[in-house]
């Protein structure tokens, strides 16, 4: 299969809301008057993103889901997204499941593939995805990591911590029955845009951010964004995995589950603030969208993050998150 036919067979698709994709030199996007265009690109390299035996349905999956996570980050509502691909050979065994698992994800957010790139080389995938965000002159409802205000409180939505549990019982470090392994592994494979979320949470959330490298470190970006700091209460995050529970809790001291949520990175919730008396409307955000939401914490004028157990005492641990060139 050559380079042409392989885009026709597997990327090349009818588009309804651009009014041209895959096939010519550009994509053309409409983009609505009143809406600004905002554009996020993610690159997913096997053997640091992925591994050779993944699932190639939930790396074309998680391909998508953690671009589609940037634009749920900004409150933006998707459109369309490019693919540039690497491959080492035009595997249909490969194609096939990976291309199933891009374009549903796509099509659940109704986000068209319009045009990429196909080249040879060692595995990689980069998408840019494009989404809209009502503006009127330079006022954005775009969601900013800026807005951050003392006194503010501090969420996140779904569960942390499950992707990193997964990662170490991959590598040795626990062994970890079914029940808990499949819920850990799903959320490591197949994480879940808050896209729906995000919308709901324009003109509600003061700042927000998504978790991909870890709760305190992309935390930390929201602070320096908005020149302020945080207190995070353990009591409301300490349960927070997917896979929590008296099964992880026997194999997994408290601790370790703690730094997991804290520091594990790969989870693509948000993190956002809200002014106190905003708590109905994020409660209402989080209904219309059927998306858990946890608060964790406060913002605070004094810069830094403190960790403060049910007393108020600090608790402290290794969390550093994750960084490629650290
Ligand atoms: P050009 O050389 O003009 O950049 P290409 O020959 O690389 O165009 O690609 C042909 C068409 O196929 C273009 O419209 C391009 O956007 C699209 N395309 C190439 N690779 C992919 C891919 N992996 N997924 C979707 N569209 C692709
Ligand atoms: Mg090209």
């Amino acid at each position: 299969m050559g380079e042409f036919d392989l885009i026709a067979r597997y990327f090349h698709r009818p588009v309804h809301r651009a009014a041209l994709g895959v096939g010519d030199d550009c994509a053309l996007l409409r983009i609505a008057a009143g809406q600004q265009l905002a554009v996020s690109s993610d690159m997913l390299v096997q053997g640091r993103h992925f591994l050779e035996g993944d699932d190639p349905d939930a790396v074309g999956h998680k391909a998508l889901a953690v671009n589609l996570s940037d634009l749920a980050a900004c409150g933006a509502r998707p459109l369309a997204f490019t693919l540039a691909l690497a491959l080492p050979l035009a595997d249909a065994s490969w194609l096939e499941p990976f291309s199933q698992g891009l374009l549903a994800l796509a099509d659940a957010h109704d986000c068209e593939l319009v045009g990429g790139d196909t080249t040879g080389g060692p595995l990689t995938i980069c998408i840019t995805v494009f989404g809209e965000v009502p503006a009127s002159g330079t006022n954005s409802q775009a969601l900013l990591r800026s807005g951050a205000r003392p006194d503010d409180d501090l969420y996140v939505s779904g569960t942390l911590g499950d992707a990193r549990l997964a990662l170490e019982a991959m590598r040795g470090q626990w062994k970890l029955p079914d029940s808990v392994l499949d819920a850990a592994n799903r959320r490591l494979h197949r994480p879940t845009p808050r896209v729906a979320l995000g919308l709901a949470l324009r003109g509600i959330a003061s700042a927000a951010i998504d978790v991909s490298d870890g709760l305190l470190g992309d935390l930390g970006h929201v602070l320096a964004a908005s020149g302020v700091g945080a207190c995070i209460q353990t009591a409301a995050v300490g349960r927070l995995m997917a896979c929590s529970g008296a099964a992880l809790d026997a194999l997994v001291p408290q601790p370790h589950q703690l730094a997991c949520v804290l520091a594990g990175g790969d989870d693509y919730e948000l993190v956002f603030t809200a002014a106190p008396d905003r708590r109905a409307a994020v409660a209402a955000a989080a209904h219309a969208s059927a998306t858990m939401v946890t608060r964790i914490g406060q913002i605070e004028s004094a810069a830094g993050v403190r960790v403060v157990d049910a007393d108020g005492d600090p608790v402290s641990g290794d969390w550093r998150s994750f960084d490629h060139f650290a």
